[in-house]
Formats: C-alpha cells, sequence, structure tokens
C-alpha cells in the first residue's frame, strides 16, 4: 500500500523528466475528449488574412506534438475534465517550411508574432502548442481576450481586458499550463505554451498527410 502511493505521488515528476523525446505522437488517440481545431488547415488564418489569398497551410486536420508534451496535456485534461472544461488545440507539430512561408508572408511590423524560420520555432520541434479551454459539454470556448492568432498588445498576458471575467479566464489557463502541466508561456501570445527544455528537441521538417 505504501508502495503504490509512493507511485502515485511520484508519477507526474517521472512523467516530467522524460525529456528530449523527439517522437510526435496523435493528441487526440491519447486525449479522446481534447478539441482539435487546426486553423492552417483552414482557410481561416493570418497568411490568408496577410496575403489577400485564401490558403491552407496544412494537409490535416490531426495535431501531433512531442511525447513529452502529450504526457503534460494528458495531466492538464485530467485536471480540467474534473470541472467539466477541456482543452482546445489550435496547433501543435509545425514543418518548417510552413514557418518560413509564414514569416515572410507576415508584415515585417508583426514579426514578433512568428519565430524566424531561420533559428525555428519551438512549434518546429513539437515542442510548443497553441491551446484554448472549451466546456466539455457544449465544445464552446471559453471568452478569451482575443481570438487565436490575434497579433496585438491585446493578445499578451499583461492586457487588462475591461471584462474581468475574460482575465480570469486567461489566467486559469496560464495556471493550468504553468503549474499543472509545467510548460512555460510566452508573454505576448495567451494562447503559447512550450516545454522549458524546447530549445533540446529537433528541428524538424515533413507535411502530416
Ligand atoms: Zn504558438
Amino acid at each position: 500500500m505504501k508502495h503504490s502511493l509512493l507511485i502515485f505521488l511520484f508519477a507526474p515528476s517521472l512523467l516530467f523528466s522524460q525529456i528530449g523525446s523527439d517522437e510526435l505522437v496523435n493528441i487526440k488517440e491519447l486525449i479522446p475528449d481534447i478539441v482539435i481545431d487546426v486553423r492552417y488547415n483552414t482557410t481561416d488564418n493570418f497568411v490568408s488574412t496577410y496575403s489577400g489569398i485564401p490558403q491552407k497551410l496544412y494537409s490535416t486536420d490531426e495535431c501531433f506534438v512531442s511525447r513529452s508534451v502529450a504526457q503534460r496535456l494528458i495531466i492538464v485534461q485530467d485536471s480540467l475534465r474534473k470541472s467539466g472544461l477541456g482543452l482546445k488545440m489550435y496547433d501543435g507539430y509545425r514543418p518548417r517550411a510552413v514557418q518560413y512561408f509564414m514569416y515572410e508572408t507576415l508584415p515585417v511590423e508583426y514579426r514578433s508574432f512568428v519565430a524566424d524560420p531561420s533559428s525555428g520555432s519551438h512549434h518546429n520541434r513539437g515542442a510548443a502548442v497553441d491551446v484554448s479551454i472549451i466546456t466539455l459539454a457544449t465544445g464552446k470556448e471559453l471568452l478569451m481576450p482575443t481570438k487565436f492568432d490575434y497579433f496585438g498588445p491585446e493578445a499578451a498576458h499583461d492586457y487588462v481586458h475591461p471584462n474581468p471575467i475574460v482575465n480570469q479566464n486567461r489566467e486559469y489557463l496560464h495556471a493550468m499550463m504553468m503549474y499543472v502541466g509545467g510548460f512555460t508561456d510566452y508573454v505576448v501570445e495567451w494562447w503559447h505554451y512550450q516545454l522549458p527544455a524546447a530549445t533540446s528537441y529537433q528541428l524538424l521538417d515533413f507535411q502530416l498527410k
């Protein structure tokens, strides 16, 4: 009995110690009730907006992440589920060729929102996710300060929205991802989180079919 309790208590840290795995996994297979809303597989994305040409950047609506990311998301989802909530994934692994295309399409003044492809995005490593929170019963997203991929100061963690519920929702997502999932944040995008050791993961460049 004592032994099994020890295993229970130490299981999360054992999971978190498994870093450096480049294997990509389909997150929906590991978390069946996670909501997948990969905008880059639709024409509803910032490249379409800024280029004026509606276009898809991905060839699949499936969402892949490194196994280490998946292990952390499982823990976050388990915790959210207790409140009838769950995660929605806007993006996970992103091919590096898509990163180049995004960067070249985006006007220079917005480039702080898209990582320079010469050094690569943590998304290209399968080590970053773009997420929000939904109500499981309806699939509806909680109110957040901006839409996904809104490139402006309102997307930052320190922005104070006039509706306090909106700030609470963003801060709840932040607390879940940081303190339950053990991810790190990105100050200018409320939806983006990554592994603390993301740079130790290889940059990848293959399209998912
Ligand atoms: Zn991101």
